[in-house]
């Protein structure tokens, strides 16, 4: 009698997100592949879906007939007991069902159906049969130089070459000699090698001993590189991971984002060829699948890549490393909302590795873990060219606009045109894309709002239309105001496009591009703009926040922020962090190479603390100031936060709700965790739907979490009122 074997599965239910196993029996044609982490087609009802297999028995004590497991999704596909217990602490650390930890693990985008196993794609490739010794003493002894010893020549100094690029008969005798031999080797969509001619710079001082620090530390521990912009951080990353490799481990390196930061990328590629797989959401289905086998296969030893690279299944990890650790986009938005970060720090004990976070501006309640000792702090105080941190100026505004300046004030006129005239390069910062903010009606007060959400709509010249930057509605603008019919609509506020049509104006003879969403929605869009603004094809590149991450660009001495205040203004608790983060990296655009440079912040609050704090180049003073106010107003680092979002298409029902989720928790967990709320959210109305806040503060979660997971499981099944749960979240 033969022994049957089930299957314990987590479904991936069409509509809710729900955990729930059911038990399958496992077919007899599938009982030696069936391994548990994988995904699975099972019958549900009347239709076929997929699931998890998360264990194996050899039992089952119902009365009742199972049904069989259809067939496995992918056999490449699956979840190693790391990343199973992973999904766990992701559902457990962000209010999650496990299901959906599953499932941003192991994405849909690699199920790709329509790939039809094409990658099975191979090319040929000749190496040496014998050792170089021999070959060696065979050249010796054979005194012809003929196309048979180019090929083994060259094999001497490369470990394969393509066999298409040369002979064929000389080929063939060397394989009827012995000396060697031909092998067929996947060929994946993306290909690059290392660069041979690569410039290694001597790690200074201060490197070297962050790169000693790390590097002798052999253990588990988290380290704080805080570096100003330009210390060469990047080369300290290079070098670890060089010495993780020499010492037979792999790494994985995250970056904020990837489009951006290509000149990064091709950093590693040069370095480490096809050492590396690369993984972001831009990527082809087809190149995210070869990405995944590569990994999967330990075929690579460095992945890079943005925040769902950390997800990646790659074995015998000797460091991980986060760069520009402060950056928003390492928090998924969405369900799960995890913090990718998080997730390097338990992947990082689980490999007993180091963990690197790097950053000049880390957010404070990192920076005040360094400071406990929490993590180890090390500083880069110097730019690793030798050049010096810009000169920061505050221009104020309302005196310009008094002079009839209401775009560009005298001072930042007058430094382009010095820019200009030395055959310089200049950055300017306007955290706004579109033309103009608003349109509003002079003759009746009337705005245009997105009839979705309750937001102003941003006007586009390029394309004559307003458009709702958060849902996306977009309206064709009209000649006179649709609610007076008079001629008198107003274009107010600052964006992008009304500042690119201006500077070609004030200096017609410079070359401007404009970098923001709309100018970067094709692919590759980003690369170009950048390369050819360091090909000095441009002499001004303006763009929104965009152009404050890492770009490095040697002739730009002059960087000017069009408003500073953006963000200052946006009210959230890490708003004055965000402004300090962002006109400091974009402040560090500027005296990339060693002359003097120069940085010119126009602003209408001249005397705001924040911005001093950018003008002395003093991210210190701004962290104490801004610690001091975190710990008055009980935000982090010294008390955790939750927010929960109550959304409801109906007004009512989404404030009864909201209420009830107070006073429930408010009965329920301990006294001294405080509950505030309900309020309306920033974005109170965003498609349609009606949005109330409650922000939770703590110090100790006591039973908190496990009350919140009862709340979620009663809203998942209810239809007319979503929860929406976020544990740290990045914005209030
Ligand atoms: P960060 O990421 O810290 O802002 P980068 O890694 O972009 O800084 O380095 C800034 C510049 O300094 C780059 O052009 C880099 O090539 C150069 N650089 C880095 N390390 C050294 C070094 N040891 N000697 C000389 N130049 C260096
Ligand atoms: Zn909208």
């Amino acid at each position: 009698m033969k022994n049957n074997l089930y299957a314990n599965i987590l479904i991936e239910y069409p509509t809710k997100r729900i955990d729930k196993y059911f038990t399958y029996k496992i077919p007899d044609n599938l009982v030696n592949a069936l391994k548990v982490g994988m995904k699975v087609k099972i019958p549900f009802g009347n239709k076929v879906i997929n699931g998890f297999v998360m264990n194996i028995n050899d039992t089952f004590n119902e009365e009742y007939e199972l049904k069989e497991i259809i067939d496995i999704t992918n056999k490449e596909l699956i979840l190693n007991k790391e990343l199973m217990e992973l999904g766990e602490y992701i559902s457990n650390n962000t209010l999650c069902p496990k299901i959906m930890a599953y499932q941003a693990m192991l994405p849909d985008s690699l199920k790709i159906k329509d790939i039809k196993h094409d990658y099975n794609s191979y090319k040929s490739y000749i190496s040496l049969n014998k050792s170089k010794e021999e070959i060696k003493e065979y050249l010796n002894n054979y005194k012809k130089i003929n196309k048979q010893t180019e090929i083994l020549y060259g094999l001497l100094n490369e470990e394969k070459l393509d066999k298409t690029n040369y002979s064929y008969s000389a080929i063939k005798s060397l394989i009827n000699k012995d000396l060697i031999k031909e092998e067929k080797i996947q060929e994946y969509r993306i290909n690059k090698s290392k660069n041979t001619n690569l410039t290694k710079y001597k790690l200074n001082e201060e490197q070297e001993y962050a790169f000693n620090e790390i590097k002798n530390s052999n253990k588990n521990e988290v380290f704080l590189l805080e570096g100003v912009t330009g210390s060469g951080k990047t080369e300290v990353y290079l070098n670890l991971i060089e010495d993780t490799l020499k010492n037979g481990m792999n790494a994985i390196i995250l970056l904020p984002e990837i489009s951006l930061t290509m000149q990064v990328v091709n950093r590693f590629y040069d370095w480490f060829g096809n050492d590396v797989a690369i993984f972001h959401s831009a990527l082809s289905s087809g190149e995210k699948y070869d990405e995944y086998l590569k990994i999967l296969r330990g075929e690579v030893r460095v992945v890079v890549g943005t925040r769902s690279a950390i997800f990646m299944p790659l074995n015998n990890i000797g460091i991980i490393i986060i760069d520009e650790c402060h950056s928003d986009t390492y928090k998924q938005d969405n369900t799960p909302k995890y913090n990718a970060i998080d997730i390097a720090i338990k992947r990082s004990e689980y490999h007993n590795s180091p963990l690197v976070l790097g950053s000049a501006t880390p957010l404070l309640e990192q920076k005040a873990r360094a400071i406990k000792g929490v993590y180890k702090h090390l500083m880069l105080k110097k730019r690793a060219t030798g050049g010096l941190l810009p000169n920061v100026c505050l221009v104020d505004m309302v005196s310009e606009i008094k002079k009839g300046n209401f775009i560009f004030s005298e001072e930042l006129i007058n430094s382009i045109n010095d820019s200009l005239n030395n055959n310089m390069q200049v950055v300017l910062l306007l955290n706004r894309r579109g033309y103009s903010t608003t349109i509003n009606c002079s003759s009746c007060g009337y705005t245009y709002k997105c009839p979705n959400c309750d937001i102003t709509l941003t006007y586009h010249k390029t394309t004559n239309n307003l458009r709702c930057h958060y849902c996306g509605f977009t309206k064709h603008k009209d000649d006179n105001c649709p609610n007076c019919h008079e001629n008198a609509l107003n274009y107010l506020g600052l964006g992008t496009e009304k500042v690119e049509a201006e500077l070609n104006k004030l200096f017609p003879s410079a070359r401007v591009v404009r970098m923001d969403q709309d100018t970067t929605s094709k692919k590759g869009a980003h690369e170009r703009i950048i390369n050819a603004f360091k090909n000095h094809k441009f002499d001004i590149l303006l763009g929104t926040q965009m152009i404050s991450k890492g770009l490095d660009f040697p002739l730009v001495n002059l960087v000017g922020v069009i408003n500073g205040d953006t963000t200052l203004n946006i009210p959230d608790f890490r708003s004055n962090e965000r402004t300090f983060s962002l006109l400091y990296q974009a402040s560090g655009r500027a005296g990339r190479n060693t002359l003097p440079s120069k940085v010119i912040i126009q602003t209408y609050n001249v005397d705001n603390n924040i911005l001093n704090f950018v003008k002395a180049n003093d991210f210190e003073s701004f962290y104490n100031y801004e610690m001091n106010i975190r710990r008055i107003l009980k935000y982090p680092p010294y008390y955790y936060l939750i927010g929960i979002i109550i959304i409801s298409k109906d007004y009512k029902l989404a404030l009864e709700n909201a209420t009830k989720v107070v006073n429930y928790l408010k009965n329920n967990v301990k006294d001294e965790i405080i509950i505030l709320g309900p309020t309306t959210a920033n974005l109170f109305k965003f498609n349609n739907n009606y949005r109330f806040q409650i922000v939770i503060k703590y110090k100790y979660n006591n039973d908190l979490f496990d009350k919140l997971k009862e709340l979620d499981i009663l809203y998942t099944n209810n239809s007319k009122v979503l929860i929406d749960i976020d544990n740290n979240p990045l914005h209030i």
